[in-house]
C-alpha cells in the first residue's frame, strides 16, 4: 500500500516536471500565440503557436503540443488569422517612375510581400529587385522579365505609350535580344503580340532551354493552343484567347495575318488597335462552346498559368475608380499622384460601355471556368495602370476571384501557393509551415468568411521582421506626404 502511494506521488512528480519541461525557451525568436493559421493546402488549423526565427517559420504546432514557455518573446495572437504574404504578379514600376519610388513600401504596407513586374526597362527594375535583394526585411521581393520581346511593329515603343518594350524586327533579332535578357539574368521572359509564329517559336525554344517561365500575350500572328503547345506557359490577362474560341478560327487568323503586313505602315499601337477593334468583339458575340472549352482542356493540358488580371479589366470598364471606396484608396498614394487619379476620376463620366462591359464580364466567367478544372491562376492586377492603387488593388482581385467563383481558399491560393509554384520556390514560400520563409500577414479577421477580410491587416511579416500597426499606419502617413519612408528603419 506504501509501496503503491509513492510510486502514485513520484508519477505525479515527474508529470509535474516532465510539464514544466515540456514548456519550450526559442532563444533569438519571437512567437505568435493562439492564432488561427490559414494555409493554401490545409485550409484552417486553429488555435495554432507559430515561432519566428530569423527570416524562417522555426516551429509552428498547436498550442498544447507546442506549449511555450513564459520567457519567449511573445506576441498575443488574439485569435487573429494568419496567412501567407502575398504576391501582385502583373505590376509595372516602369510605367510611372516618380510613383514607383514608393511602390515597394505601397505594396508592403498592404501585406505585398511579393511583386512580379511583366515589362519595363531592363537596368530600371533591376535596380528595384537589386534593392529588394539587399533588403529583403522592408522590402518586396521582386521578380523580373525586362523589356517584353515584342516584333516588328512594337506596341508599346516609347511614343504615346511608355517604352516597355524592345522591337525585334527578325527572328535573329528576337534571339539575340532574348539571349542578352537571359545573360542579364531576368527571371523571367514575356513575349509580346505583334511576334510572328517563328519569333515566338525561337523565344519560346531558349525559355525552355533556360528552364525559364514564358509569360506573355498570344500573338496576333497565332492561336493560343498552338502558342501554348510551343510553350507559353503563363498568359497574361486571357489575352486572345477569344480569337480561337470561334468557329472557322483559321479564316481570322488569315484575315490578322493580312492586316500584320501593315500595308498602310501604321505604328504598333494602331496596328494592334485595328485588329482588336476587328476581331475581339466579333469572337465575343460568336464564341463556339466547343472550340472554347478545347481551349480550356489545352491550358489544363500543359498547366500553362493563367493572370486575369480581372481588375484592369472592371475597375476602368464598370467606372469603379469613381466609387468612394475606391477614391479612399487614393489617399494611400503620394500627394501628388493622388491629386492627379482624384482629378481624373472626377472627370470621367459613369457610362459605362456595353461591349466593354460584356468583355470584361466574359473574362470573370471565363477565370470561373479555369478554375473548375484546376487551371493554375494568378492574381495579378497591371497596377499602376487603370487606376489601380498598389497593393490596395490586389485585394480587389482577390474579390473578384471569388466573385468569378472561386472559393475564399482558391482566391488565396492565387497569391499564395501558386505564384511560389511558378517560380518553383513552394518548397520554401507560400505555405504557413515549419521551414518556410516567414513572409506572413495577421488578418484580424477571418478571410475564408469574406475575402475582403484580407484587407483588415493587424501586420505584416516580411523575411522574419515584424511589422505592427502602427509601423504600417506610418509607412502609409510617409507615403500620402511624398517623404522618404523611415518608418521601415526604426
Ligand atoms: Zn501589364
Amino acid at each position: 500500500m506504501i509501496f503503491t502511494r509513492i510510486k502514485f506521488y513520484y508519477l505525479v512528480l515527474v508529470c509535474i516536471l516532465f510539464s514544466c519541461e515540456e514548456k519550450s525557451y526559442f532563444e533569438d525568436a519571437y512567437c505568435i500565440e493562439n492564432v488561427n493559421v490559414i494555409d493554401p493546402i490545409e485550409g484552417l488549423m486553429e488555435g495554432m503557436n507559430v515561432v519566428i526565427k530569423g527570416n524562417k517559420i522555426f516551429q509552428i504546432g498547436k498550442q498544447e503540443d507546442l506549449r511555450l514557455s513564459q520567457k519567449n518573446n511573445i506576441i498575443e495572437g488574439g485569435k487573429r488569422y494568419l496567412i501567407p504574404g502575398l504576391w501582385d504578379s502583373h505590376v509595372h514600376f516602369y510605367f510611372d517612375r516618380e510613383l514607383a519610388l514608393h511602390m515597394p513600401e505601397l505594396f508592403l504596407s498592404s501585406g505585398i510581400t511579393s511583386v512580379r513586374d511583366t515589362g519595363g526597362a531592363f537596368l530600371y527594375v533591376d535596380s528595384i529587385r537589386k534593392n529588394a535583394l539587399n533588403h529583403p526585411k522592408t522590402h518586396p521581393r521582386v521578380k523580373i522579365a525586362g523589356p517584353l520581346i515584342d516584333g516588328n511593329f512594337n506596341v508599346y515603343n516609347g511614343s504615346f505609350l511608355p517604352e516597355l518594350s524592345i522591337r525585334t524586327r527578325t527572328v535573329s533579332e528576337s534571339i539575340e535580344e532574348t539571349e542578352r535578357l537571359v545573360a542579364q539574368g531576368v527571371d523571367f521572359l514575356k513575349a509580346y503580340e505583334m511576334l510572328s509564329p517563328e519569333q515566338f517559336e525561337a523565344i519560346a525554344a531558349i525559355a525552355a532551354r533556360e528552364n525559364l517561365r514564358l509569360a506573355g500575350h498570344v500573338p496576333l500572328s497565332m492561336e493560343i493552343t498552338h502558342a501554348i503547345s510551343l510553350g507559353l506557359n503563363s498568359l497574361e490577362h486571357i489575352k486572345n484567347l477569344e480569337l480561337e474560341a470561334v468557329e472557322n478560327s483559321d479564316s481570322i487568323l488569315q484575315q490578322r495575318g493580312k492586316m500584320l503586313l501593315n500595308k498602310s505602315s501604321l505604328s504598333g499601337r494602331e496596328l494592334r488597335g485595328n485588329i482588336h477593334r476587328a476581331q475581339k468583339q466579333f469572337a465575343i458575340d460568336n464564341l463556339a462552346l466547343e472550340a472554347y472549352y478545347s481551349i480550356l482542356d489545352s491550358i489544363k493540358k500543359y498547366e500553362a498559368y493563367q493572370v486575369p488580371t480581372l481588375s484592369i479589366y472592371k475597375v476602368p470598364i464598370y467606372k469603379i475608380f469613381r466609387e468612394p471606396f475606391w477614391r479612399e484608396s487614393f489617399k494611400l498614394l503620394p500627394k501628388k499622384t493622388m491629386k492627379q487619379w482624384e482629378k481624373n476620376a472626377a472627370a470621367s463620366d459613369d457610362e459605362i460601355n456595353p461591349d466593354q462591359k460584356k468583355f470584361s464580364d466574359w473574362i470573370q466567367s471565363t477565370t470561373g471556368e479555369m478554375a473548375k478544372i484546376e487551371i493554375p491562376l494568378m492574381a495579378g492586377t497591371d497596377t499602376p495602370l487603370g487606376y489601380l492603387t498598389p497593393g490596395f488593388s490586389l485585394h480587389y482581385e482577390l474579390e473578384l476571384m471569388v466573385e468569378s467563383g472561386l472559393t475564399e481558399l482558391q482566391s488565396l491560393r492565387t497569391a499564395t501557393l501558386q505564384p511560389a509554384m511558378y517560380f518553383r520556390m513552394e518548397d520554401s514560400l507560400g505555405l504557413v509551415k515549419k521551414d518556410y520563409i516567414a513572409d506572413l500577414i495577421l488578418l484580424n479577421k477571418n478571410p475564408l468568411e469574406d475575402i475582403g477580410n484580407t484587407k483588415d491587416i493587424q501586420a505584416v511579416i516580411k523575411d522574419g521582421n515584424f511589422l505592427d500597426r502602427n509601423i504600417l499606419d506610418e509607412i502609409q502617413k510617409e507615403i500620402s506626404a511624398g517623404v522618404a519612408v523611415s518608418a521601415l528603419s526604426k
